[in-house]
């Protein structure tokens, strides 16, 4: 399976599209806006787009998920139903971030802990790691060590858990339950900013020290 990032929005968020290497069947998770960029690098891989994965409901992550299935007749995954509040109010989190305004959509799949997903020949584990949002979910890929965490764990900070249905103490134990013990070894995207490791996170964030 190969990654790569696309930096959409004027929140600079971490766009990921994940391909089949065999299939060259992809999935793009978190397609919060600038769908043409998304598409180019679509094309520019040779690649047939086949569904939409969602980490969690928030604008600058789902955003641009209703246009882009309508368009391209793409079924959404993703993310918990936790997060259905945020989803059902797009239009409002595009008020107040200023982002133009988002189309709304009810994904077909609703995941939970444990779940899998397919992307051409290949299966990403579904993980539940409540806190920056009550239904934010991530994706691991077991072959390649990869994980897609939106804003669970950034490089040398956490997720936010101001807004509502932020809560800071489940964001800490969803962490050390689900990310700690995918294994030090293993490479994360997050939402924003740079890649790193689940061990040096472990070893040197200062939100989990
Ligand atoms: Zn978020």
């Amino acid at each position: 399976m190969k990654f790569t990032i696309i930096p959409v929005t004027s929140f600079e968020q971490n766009c990921t599209l994940m391909w089949c290497e065999q299939t060259l069947r992809a999935a793009v998770v978190d397609p919060g806006g600038d769908l043409e960029r998304i598409r180019s690098v679509v094309e520019e891989h040779g690649l047939v787009l086949e569904k939409i994965l969602l980490t969690h409901g928030h604008i600058d992550h789902a955003g641009g998920a209703g246009e882009l299935a309508r368009s391209a007749g793409l079924p959404i995954e993703g993310p918990h139903i936790g997060d259905k509040f945020w989803i059902d109010d797009l239009a409002a989190q595009c008020a107040m971030f200023g982002f133009p305004p988002a189309e709304g959509f009810e994904p077909g799949r609703w995941l939970a802990q444990g779940d899998q997903v397919r992307v051409g020949g290949e299966v990403l584990e579904v993980r539940h790691c409540p806190g920056h949002t009550p239904g934010h979910v991530i994706y691991y890929h077991a072959g390649e060590r990869v994980a897609v965490v939106g804003d669970v764990l950034f490089k040398g900070s956490i997720g936010r858990t101001d807004l509502p249905g932020g809560d800071h103490a489940a964001l800490l134990a969803s962490i050390r339950a689900q990310l700690w013990t995918l294994g030090d070894e293993v490479e994360f995207i997050p939402g924003h900013g740079p890649l790193s490791t689940i061990g040096h996170e472990r070893a040197t964030n200062p939100f989990l020290t």
